[in-house]
């Protein structure tokens, strides 16, 4: 079979630990034998990102800027004990942090269903993909511990010499105080990423906020995605038979537990947080949860929910061998070649993309799986093997779709 073709590359970030490993097998067995591969490489690993002084995590956002299309191995958030693990120079930010700040992006989560684990929730048929606003909130609140009685107030001074002040609260004893804040610049963002996906992934946009309570400050979220809805959004929902439904955030929980999922659910950073969770759990495990970055200007970067797991690569360390789920990873691939074939006008990309996830579909349709699944399949006798053999099972199924 010859090659299939690709004009524009994909950024592509490696990572840590065990997904580092995975990434390598991937390509190997899944891609490199099928496709042409155009990439933009960076190594995100740890001692890169040391050794570059965190500089090629930024390039590599940049180059996402460029190129429009990325895909992402997990990385180590480091934290104190790694800096003695690694020797590190210093305590790097996050990758992900850096790289959602340089595209101003929103991140958008779905689970990879498949029918033989059913989901918590019996009424759930079709995957539910939540966004998460990442910006402001209780995540960069300001909070004071009140020991005695007295007054606690909201001050505004502005630029031009304004004014304004608000009592909070008249404290006849001790408690606490927090202030929030957001700007309408990422809300808009936020609002248009969404709205852009729910387009591009044909799937109705639900967005919830507290507005009745919180009139000022949840208003202005829902005034924000009503307003670029009907400026920028409505007629292409319209044609595309999509809805944008605004709702409370408490209607929407009950009516979210009561669907059949298959929409996006957009979320306040704090609700994201928590529901983002809730969802990954009940809808069976975070190693099939995948994970997208889109930038308002649409730019794209794919990754698996999951982090490197650190448990498994020390196992492998050790020479054992580990049955770790690399089923995420491969749809990050699949996303970016999909959205780099529609892009460039690739049909052959965009088909083996498809193909790709298909023949993940049919090899845990016979029961072939990693360890984390084995327990959670209903219908199907589960094989479990490693993550080499499952990799060669998907592989076989990939050559019978592409006829090879
Ligand atoms: P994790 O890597 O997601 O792993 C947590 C546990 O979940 C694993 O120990 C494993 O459970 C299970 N698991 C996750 N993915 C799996 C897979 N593909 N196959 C099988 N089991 C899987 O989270 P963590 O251990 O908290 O974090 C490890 C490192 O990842 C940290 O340094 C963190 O900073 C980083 N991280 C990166 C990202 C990212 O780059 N997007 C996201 C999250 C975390 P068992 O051990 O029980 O088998
Ligand atoms: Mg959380």
């Amino acid at each position: 079979m010859e090659k299939i073709k690709m004009t524009t590359p994909i950024v592509e970030m490696d990572g840590d630990e065990m997904t580092r490993i995975l990434w390598k097998m991937i390509k190997d067995e899944l891609i490199l034998p099928f496709v042409d591969l155009k990439t933009e490489y960076y190594d995100l690993g740890l001692p890169n990102r040391d050794k570059t002084e965190d500089k090629v995590t930024l390039d590599s956002a940049l180059a996402t800027k460029k190129y429009g299309v990325a895909v992402k191995c997990a990385t180590i958030t480091p934290n104190v004990q790694r800096m003695t693990e690694y020797n590190l120079h210093q305590m790097w930010k996050s990758p992900n942090g850096t790289i959602r700040a340089t595209l101003d992006g929103t991140v958008f989560r779905t689970p990879i269903v498949i029918p033989s684990i059913k989901p918590s929730v019996k009424f759930w048929k079709k995957p539910i993909t939540i966004a998460r606003h990442a910006y402001g909130d209780v995540y960069r609140d300001t909070e004071m511990v009140i020991e005695e009685p007295g007054t606690v107030k909201l001050v505004y001074d502005s630029e031009s010499g304004k004014h304004e002040e608000s009592v909070i609260f008249n404290f006849t004893g001790p408690g606490v105080v927090q202030g929030l804040y957001n700007i309408d610049k990422s809300i808009r963002a936020f609002a248009d990423s969404c709205f852009n996906y729910a387009i591009d992934s044909r799937m109705s946009l639900w967005f919830a906020t507290k507005d009745t309570i919180s009139k000022k400050y949840d208003g202005r979220f829902k005034a924000i995605f009503q307003e670029e809805y009907e400026a920028k959004f409505k007629d292409k929902f319209e044609e595309l038979g999509i809805e944008y439904f605004y709702t409370l955030i408490d209607d929407a929980v009950a009516r979210v537990m009561r669907s059949e999922g298959g929409f996006i659910w957009a979320c306040k950073n704090y609700d994201g947080d928590v529901m983002s969770d809730m969802l990954s759990s009940a809808f069976g495990s975070l190693a099939m949860m995948k994970s997208v970055l889109v930038s308002p200007d649409g730019n794209y970067e794919y990754e698996a929910a999951h982090g490197t797991v650190t448990r498994h690569y020390y196992k492998y360390l050790k020479g054992e061998e580990t049955s770790t789920n690399p089923v995420a990873t491969i749809f990050a691939w699949s996303g970016a070649f999909r959205k780099r074939g529609e892009k460039d006008n690739l049909p052959e990309l965009v088909k083996y993309a498809d193909d790709l996830e298909a023949a993940c579909y049919d090899t845990l349709g016979e029961g072939i799986c990693t360890k984390d699944l084995g327990h959670l399949m209903e219908g199907v006798e589960p094989k479990v093997m490693n993550s080499a053999d499952f990799l060669h099972a998907i592989r076989e199924h990939l050559e019978k779709r592409l006829g090879c």
